[in-house]
């Protein structure tokens, strides 16, 4: 699909001495996850008086910041994530790029930093997989992650919105979470807050992610693999995991996803499923869904699945849940379900090229 080429066009600076082919195949065998860095980043600068400007294929590098940078005060920092992979006929794709690049704006509004135009998003991610296209793993499954994201770079202590910010795209590859799909997890109820009405919980910021680190610490020393969210009035309705929305499937075929109402990261998993459900004569309703009527639909057998779903692991089938009050409940067999299943497939096939790409979300690099 063509788009309209950005304004900027990019400096291309090879590294002078990259990864050694034989120490980069033995990372590709077994990358794991966010560990390695492919030998090239992106970088594209912003000021008040220029706009964005600078834009730089370059060596992956330290960055050289002054230690009054906001983002290192005060969080001003957003993020992206989102997947390069091989099609089955080999060519190189990316997954609804575009949809990322208006989150990525979206999440700029709400931490009062600069909007990029979505066509220089995908054209920075663009080059960093053509640049370092040697990065991909050579494992069945595997891909490059590639995480934009855009800090505050102008040295000043006040507080108010910074005056300058760098965007970059770092790349990093990535094992394989599609072979067989993730086994069902283990979730913890947390007592603490994601997310308040009027909050940040609806933008990808690293502020959300720090502030959920003692939650997701608790949930695993408890034995459990993710934390649940709760609203933050109520403690009632059912919102996210720290990383992932949610569905819960009903033994009547219908799905319901808690409603993106400011408080929930609005996933491109999420909504891409909400479409193929539909498409699949499924009733799906985005609707609030509490936390006590989770606990006795699960035991009557009128909730059959639950999983969560997002970029790195497409779908995850939630197997039982624990609230520290009322203790421990079972969801259909404690492992995948069938819908559960049948919606991941249906996905990947779509995203490998298998399946015909009827809404344009596959965006072939070659
Ligand atoms: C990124 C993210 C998701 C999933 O979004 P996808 O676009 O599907 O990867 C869900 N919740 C939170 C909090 C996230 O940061």
């Amino acid at each position: 699909m063509a788009s309209a080429a950005p304004a900027l066009s990019f400096t291309r600076i090879t590294h002078p001495a990259p990864l050694p082919v034989e120490a980069r195949g033995k990372v590709l065998a077994d990358p794991g996850f966010g560990k390695h860095f492919s030998d090239h980043m992106v970088t594209i600068q912003w000021s008040e008086e220029r706009g964005w400007h600078d834009a730089v294929v370059g060596p992956l590098q330290p960055l050289s910041l002054h230690p009054a940078a906001s983002v290192l005060h005060y969080a001003q920092e957003i993020f992206e994530g989102l997947k390069a992979y091989r099609l089955t006929d080999g060519a190189m794709a990316l997954f609804r790029p575009q949809a990322n690049a208006a989150r990525f704006n979206a999440s700029a509004r709400r931490l009062a930093m600069p909007e990029l135009p979505e066509d220089l998003f995908v054209a920075a991610c663009r080059e960093l997989v053509a640049v370092d296209r040697d990065w991909f793993p050579s494992i069945e499954g595997g891909s490059l992650y590639l995480r934009p994201f855009m800090i505050a770079t102008e040295a000043f202590l006040g507080v108010r919105p910074a005056k300058s910010y760098s965007f970059i795209v770092i790349a990093s590859p990535a094992g394989n979470y599609f072979k067989s799909g993730a086994p069902a997890v283990s979730i913890w109820v947390s007592q603490y807050t994601r997310a308040a009405p009027g909050g940040t919980g609806a933008a990808k910021c690293g502020g959300n992610y720090a502030a959920s680190l003692v939650p997701q610490a608790e949930a695993m020393a408890q034995g459990h693999d993710q934390t649940v969210f709760l609203d933050a009035a109520e403690h009632r309705w059912i919102e996210e995991l720290g990383g992932m929305n949610l569905y819960f499937v009903f033994a009547d075929g219908t799905l319901i996803t808690p409603p993106l109402a400011g408080t929930i990261l609005p996933g491109i998993t999420r909504e891409s499923l909400l479409t193929l459900a539909r498409e699949e004569g499924l009733t799906v309703r985005e609707e609030k869904y509490a936390i006590d009527q989770w606990r006795a639909d699960a035991a009557s057998g009128k909730l059959v699945e639950t999983f969560a779903c997002g970029t790195a692991a497409v779908v995850t089938p939630v197997g039982r849940v624990t609230d520290p009050v009322e203790g421990e409940f079972v969801i259909g067999s404690g492992g995948p379900g069938q819908l559960t299943q049948k919606l991941r497939q249906r996905l990947v096939a779509i995203q490998r090229g298998e399946a015909a790409d009827t809404h344009g979300w596959v965006m072939r690099l070659d």
